[in-house]
């Protein structure tokens, strides 16, 4: 099934106060992934929350697709992005070479662990070969869910390379970080960028 009905009713319920924060794109990362991509590429954001990131990719040339499963979550980022935004559930994913890049940020996590290398397999259908795709994970060993009764894989690297391996995937980084989230809780954090 690959979504949490739980996580999206929270999203569902909370979009205006959850999108209506100030929120900043993770520069090193947003630039790094924009970096590799010639300006003008087809980018499909997955999850795209308030929009920020989208915001940014367009605001660098980017020809953004942003996307969100949480009906309410997409109609506030088409507000602020003033272009569509799709209400899609990664398990609906079923295009195949479409985009050069896929960006993830911060969304993934909320995916089901059994069900996470057939989302990840589905991405790759998704992009060209050569295309890139990152995505961000709260880090941990085990699954769980937070004080918003959001669903959350925390994964270590290790369950990531084998789930991306098991997707198909063969070039993949990862990198450590602390940070932040919703829950102003301190969060170690695993940034994930592959290409095919
Ligand atoms: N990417 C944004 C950011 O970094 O600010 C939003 C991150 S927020 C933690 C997770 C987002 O994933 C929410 O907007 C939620 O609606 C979306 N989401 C959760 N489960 C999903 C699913 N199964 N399919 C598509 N989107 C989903």
């Amino acid at each position: 099934m690959a979504q949490d009905d739980r996580t999206l009713k929270f999203y569902g319920q909370e979009a205006i106060a959850y999108t209506s924060r100030c929120l900043k794109p993770n520069l090193t990362y947003i630039e790094a992934f924009l970096s590799a991509l010639p300006v003008g590429s087809v980018i499909l954001e997955l999850g795209c929350g308030a929009g920020q990131d989208s915001e940014f990719m367009i605001s660098r040339g980017f020809d953004v697709r942003p996307t969100d499963g949480t009906f309410e979550i997409a109609r506030a980022a088409e507000k602020r992005l003033g272009i569509p935004v799709a209400n899609l559930l990664f398990a609906d994913m079923n295009e195949e070479g479409a985009y050069d890049g896929i960006w993830a940020h911060a969304c993934l996590l909320h995916v089901p662990r059994a069900d996470l290398p057939g989302v990840l397999a589905k991405i790759r259908t998704a992009l060209k070969d050569g295309g890139l795709f990152y995505a961000s994970f709260k880090a941990g060993e085990t699954e769980g869910r937070d004080r918003f009764d959001r669903y959350y894989n925390y994964p270590s690297e290790r369950s990531l390379r084998e789930w991306y391996m098991a997707a198909g995937w063969a070039e993949v980084e990862i990198s450590a970080e602390i940070g932040g989230g919703y829950d102003q809780m301190p969060t170690d954090w695993l940034h994930v960028t592959a290409t095919k």
